[in-house]
């Protein structure tokens, strides 16, 4: 079989920083992955998955962009900014009311020229806001609008793959900087991330045996939600076919630990506070408290139960959310 053909469209600035953290409590070194920097629009890791669903978007003529997500939806603010960068108009279908005042990630959405389309359904009523998706989508293709519509948080094997270019991207930027990394810990909610860096681990793997490759831990911040092994695994598998291998996931490859995310998506948790504080102590790294925060506080969690030796090499990918931070309501 052929090889699908992939397009990629550069939107971000990498490689992004991979920066010394010191030590855990553990005596472990973290290493902090600074992919709050891609620099589209604020930055953020969808910037990387963008690169390649623009890159469909345009093979397949598209003239628009739509996507759905939560009402301060960081993949929501990024496409708007690609559909700048790449003259398309944007429409996102958000969770939630129109507010009196846009702040944050819809704030900067509107600056970045998106329509934005308020559904008033709840942030975790995926099925509804998805619904919706595909009504406008429908709409715009009906006008002649030729849309290239995304599904939440851009998880697509497609968008995926910008997570396993990113995994090739670390471990070449660990054997630049002289360690071997331990483990790779990062936030996971539509799991595109994930499956991405699972699909370069797979691949990294088959490479070369003998290699030492992180253990991948996701920290899941999202309900019902991609929040299985199973459908990591097989979002991985569908990356790992458009790159034209024949290597597969298995669930086992696939780490989700849901314990840091409190009663739900978004809602705030005291160990994610504690998180915060701490990063923005040691490194002045700004964490959000619906992805980042919780992702965070995950590893230092697992730090505090003994799960990395002293001196091992602890990468935590940062995967941005700063504009969420100055929402006052
Ligand atoms: C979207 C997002 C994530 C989760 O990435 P997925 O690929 O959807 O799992 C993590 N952190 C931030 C800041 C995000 O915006």
């Amino acid at each position: 079989m052929a090889q699908p053909k992939i397009t990629r469209v550069t939107l971000a600035t990498l490689p992004t920083p991979l920066e010394s953290g010191g030590k855990l409590q553990s005596g472990a070194n973290l290493w902090v992955k600074r992919d709050d920097l891609t620099g589209l629009g604020v930055g953020g890791n969808k910037a990387r998955k963008l690169e390649f669903l623009c890159g469909e978007a345009l093979d397949n003529d598209a003239i628009c962009l739509v996507t759905v997500g939560a009402a301060q939806s960081n993949h929501c603010r990024m496409t708007a900014a690609a559909g700048a960068r790449l003259n398309l108009a944007t429409h996102l279908v958000l969770s939630g009311a129109k507010p009196k005042r846009l702040e944050g990630n819809q704030m900067l959405a509107a600056m970045f020229g998106a329509q934005l389309h308020h559904t008033g359904f709840e942030a975790n009523d995926w099925k509804n806001l998805e619904t919706a998706r595909a009504e406008l989508t429908k709409d715009l293709i009906r006008d002649g609008q030729r849309p290239h519509s995304i599904p939440i948080g851009g998880s697509t094997a497609v968008g995926a793959i910008g997570y396993a270019v990113a995994f090739d991207e670390i471990i070449a930027q660990c054997e630049t900087q002289k360690f071997v990394a331990d483990a790779i810990v990062f936030t996971t909610s539509s799991g595109g991330t994930h499956a991405g860096l699972i699909a370069g681990l797979v691949r990294a793997r088959a490479k070369d045996p003998q290699k030492v490759l992180p253990k991948v831990i996701g920290i899941g911040v999202a309900k019902g939600f991609a929040l299985s092994a199973e459908s990591v695994a097989e979002l991985a598998n569908e990356t790992l076919a458009l790159l034209g291998e024949t290597l597969r996931a298995t669930p086992d490859d696939v780490i989700i630990d849901p314990s840091y995310m409190g009663s739900d998506y978004a809602v705030p948790t005291q160990a994610a506070t504690e998180a915060t504080t701490w990063a923005a102590h040691r490194g002045a790294w700004v964490l959000d408290p619906v992805y980042s925060a919780k992702g965070f506080s995950g590893l230092l969690g697992h730090d505090a139960q003994g799960e990395f030796a002293t001196d091992s090499n602890i990468i935590f990918i940062h995967t941005g959310g700063l504009p969420s931070l100055f929402v006052t309501h």
